[in-house]
């Protein structure tokens, strides 16, 4: 019999996790034909989420538990759950019932006819979000898909099964800066994308805002392309041109006309501009740089504070 492990990262949840334990245990019941394992990720939650958890692990011999000793954000809580999981089968799933566990049936099908290592789901459309979040989300996946090697779908949820090898690979790659949109796209392998219609929210509240996302975003684009850097180095070149060509001008112009002085506000402008760029260029190199300080410190992804049994690695 195979085995299903599904990877639920909470933060704040204690509005939803009774409810996605009702929804879940009707599919499970369902699906006899296979064992499940549940990890529930408490990622350093303030509310009485952790006490939730620990209940659901009392009541249910499929559920297993990692609380973190505090936030350490979604990306950590999925690769603790990466690192913990025995299953052949692996799904990440959130626990405020956005990523509906009834799709999870029809997803092990596709998954069991061996044409594809993956199913990922994908919103067909974004309702209740609101346009400017939509507008700037559509904007990243088209800057994203041009500049890097991260083949990211727009719309693609965290939302996945996928098989024991890609897990493997998943965690082999133990980077910092983590992304995990990006790194399923980067490994490759074959993947089927499950259509649906958008979910709002079961209780509870979303924990991102505009900024937050804006700064995930930019993670995106930073660990999966250089060209940030490459535009650092366009500009650059540029600069340099276009200065050479106005040094020509002002030798000519002095051989043919002498040398009045004027041209103060123009030489202004021209500094700042320039100091601009020089920033934005510092700037850009500044972002890789930090990004290699964290990669460098070796820091662990997660810290365990309290765990449902031994085998749960307790740093990673
Ligand atoms: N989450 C987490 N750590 C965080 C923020 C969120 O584990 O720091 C979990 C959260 O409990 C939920 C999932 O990640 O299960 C998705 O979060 P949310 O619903 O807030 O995001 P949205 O669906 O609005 O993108
Ligand atoms: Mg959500």
């Amino acid at each position: 019999m195979k085995k299903i492990s599904l990877i639920v990262p909470c933060y704040n949840e204690e509005e939803c996790l009774a409810l996605y334990d009702a929804e879940m245990s009707k599919v499970i019941e369902q699906m006899k034909d296979y064992i499940f394992e549940i990890i529930y990720i408490d990622d350093g939650s303030e509310d009485k989420t952790l006490e939730i958890v620990r209940s659901l692990a009392e009541k249910r011999a499929y559920v297993r538990y990692i609380s973190f000793s505090r936030n350490f954000g979604k990306e950590a809580a999925m690769y603790a759950g990466f690192c913990n999981v025995t299953g052949d089968y692996i799904a990440i799933m959130d626990a405020d019932l956005q990523d509906p566990p009834e799709l999870l049936k029809n997803m092990v099908k596709i998954l069991e006819t061996g044409e594809y290592d993956s199913v990922a789901t994908r919103r067909v459309n974004r309702e209740g979000e609101p346009r400017i979040r939509s507008f700037f989300a559509k904007m990243f996946y088209k800057i994203i898909n041009k500049i890097s090697d991260a083949d990211i779908i727009d719309g693609a949820r965290d939302y996945r099964l996928m098989k024991r090898e890609m897990v493997d690979v998943i965690v082999a790659m133990c980077e910092r800066n983590r992304f995990s949109k990006g790194i399923f796209g980067w490994i490759g392998f074959r993947t089927y994308w499950y259509p649906y219609e958008n979910i709002e929210r079961a209780a509870g509240r979303t924990k991102w805002n505009f900024g937050k996302l804006f700064k995930y975003s930019l993670e995106g684009i930073i660990n999966f392309s250089h060209t940030p850097l490459h535009i650092a180095s366009y500009l650059g070149v540029g600069c340099t041109g276009i200065s050479l060509i106005a040094i020509l001008f002002i030798i000519i112009r002095k051989l043919l006309f002498g040398d009045p002085v004027q041209g103060w506000a123009s030489n202004t402008c021209v500094i700042l501009f320039l100091g601009g760029i020089q920033l934005f260029c510092i700037g850009i190199t500044s972002e890789y740089i930090a990004k290699m300080y964290t990669e460098i410190k070796e820091r662990p992804h997660y810290i365990v504070r309290e765990c449902s049994d031994d085998t749960i690695k307790k740093l990673g």
